[in-house]
């Protein structure tokens, strides 16, 4: 069973599908979700902006505060 992804399930995949380690069909999902939603396909660009500015993935750089702020600016734009 194929059940929708959520904002909050594909940023917290966000740094695994970047990494190319999700399973196909989670990958499918996220897929669907970022042609669905315009504040993750938003998302997904700043993170990958800020990825290349830091050089690397590394999840544990990643401030908290960058990600919730992103969140909160879906939920203004939606
Ligand atoms: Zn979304």
């Amino acid at each position: 069973m194929n059940s929708s992804m959520d904002c909050n399930e594909l940023v917290e995949l966000v740094t695994a599908y970047l990494d190319g380690s999700l399973d196909s069909e989670t990958r499918a999902r996220f897929d669907v979700h970022l042609v669905e939603c315009d504040g993750c396909e938003n998302y997904l660009q700043q993170f990958r902006a800020t990825v290349d500015t830091v050089g690397k993935i590394d999840q544990e750089s990643i401030d908290p505060a960058f990600r919730d702020r992103l969140l909160n600016a879906f939920r203004d734009f939606r």
